[in-house]
């Protein structure tokens, strides 16, 4: 997988080896291109190397993964790993793709799939993450689940959790005011582990409104109500507080019922949203295709939402915007033919 790196020019080079950029790599492969994909972790697989169990099926991330890997032709795609990707640019009619380590690698197209970060929680003052023990985020509740073993920072077995949603998403104050469209569900399955690893759990999610976009995504709703008796409360949460005990006090207002509630748990899960990774936004930004956001721009979100403003160079993937993994795939796969086309045209030009 790791052979070495080409500084032959290839067809496409890809920047980014998560979902997005497998995905495209064997796509590209079976359509008879070369394909080298460059990754900065040591590891490919992007996100999927953080997620356990994915929404809304359970299925084992690292199983899907695998398949991923498992559809790269190793004669027409090489996967770099510990390849950070610093610059880009076009010279002579290629792309340039200059690495940390001071190579340039060449190619006729170039797709980025550098994909999102995680929102940093710090930024949300008045939840109180990393200033009271017991508010972790989403990314670590999952951390907790793949091991079994969700406990507080004292590590004792938590009687009661609570979930807030929308945290770095849909909000004024920090500049984002796009919906992440991960979270809701992901607190929605989330809650329902948590009560299989902890039965006598009391959970309680505070949202703004729930969004359920995704097919199975009601079902496991309802679910999380019926019978893991997930108490879903619809409100504000405007401030938390440690409490004598040590546990967290949370006050917001149900605004279904208009009146205050006031309560104290033992862990608080932050769900945070997601926004571009630094690599999306530098690059976006250097290369003029950034949205207000920092994400790329394609060239028209209706008919070429893989082309950009330059030709030949491609964007998949939550880069782009918040997506899902299914919809990231068939983002990448959407990438790949359009690269294909591209490539095609130049040859019999
Ligand atoms: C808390 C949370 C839970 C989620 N759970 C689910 C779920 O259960 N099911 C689901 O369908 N979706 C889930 N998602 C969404 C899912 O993670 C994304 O759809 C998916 O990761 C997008 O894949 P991607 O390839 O676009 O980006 P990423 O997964 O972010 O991959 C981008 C890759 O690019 C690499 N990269 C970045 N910059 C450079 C550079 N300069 N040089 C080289 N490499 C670089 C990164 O290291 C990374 O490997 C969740 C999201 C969140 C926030
Ligand atoms: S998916 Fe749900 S929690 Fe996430 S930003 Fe949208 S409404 Fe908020």
């Amino acid at each position: 997988m790791d052979a070495q790196l080409s500084n032959q020019p290839m067809d496409v080079l890809i920047i980014g080896g998560g979902p997005a950029g497998l995905e495209a790599a064997g796509r590209l492969a079976q359509a008879g291109f070369h394909v080298q994909l460059l990754e900065k972790e040591a590891l490919p697989g992007g996100k999927l190397n953080q997620w356990d169990k994915l929404f809304p099926d359970f299925h084992d991330a690292k199983e899907v993964k695998e398949e991923l890997l498992r559809k790269l032709p190793q004669d027409r795609v090489s996967v770099h790993c510990g390849t950070e990707v610093r610059q880009l640019r076009r010279e002579d009619g290629l792309w340039t793709a200059e690495t940390a380590d001071g190579q340039h690698l060449q190619a006729s197209a170039m797709l980025l799939t550098t994909g999102f970060e995680p929102f940093d929680a710090k930024r949300k003052e008045e939840y109180g993450y990393r200033i009271y023990p017991n508010v972790i985020t989403s990314v670590e509740l999952e951390q907790m689940i793949g091991e079994g073993n969700i406990r507080t920072t004292e590590g004792k077995v938590p009687q009661s959790i609570a979930y807030i949603q929308c945290v770095g998403s849909r909000d004024e104050k920090v500049g984002n005011h796009y919906c992440s469209v991960n979270c809701c569900i992901c607190a929605v399955k989330q809650s329902i582990e948590a009560k299989q690893l902890l039965p006598e759990v009391r959970q309680y999610c505070f949202y703004m409104d729930l969004r359920m976009t995704g097919q199975h995504f009601e079902e496991r709703y309802r679910e999380s109500q019926e019978k893991h008796h997930v108490n879903f409360i619809r409100g504000r949460v405007s401030e938390t507080a440690l409490s004598q005990d040590g546990r967290i006090q949370i006050k917001a207002e149900d605004t279904l019922l208009s009146r205050p509630v006031k309560m104290e748990v033992d862990l608080l899960v932050l769900m945070v949203g997601m926004e571009a990774s630094p690599s999306t936004k530098q690059f976006a930004q250097e290369l003029g295709i950034a949205d207000p956001y920092g994400f790329y721009l394609s060239a028209d979100r209706e008919s070429a939402d893989n082309a950009t403003a330059h030709p030949g160079l491609f964007v998949a993937g939550s880069g782009k915007r918040p997506l899902s993994i299914p919809k990231t795939l068939k983002d990448a796969d959407a990438a790949a033919w359009e690269i294909a086309a591209y490539l095609n045209n130049r040859t019999t030009k």
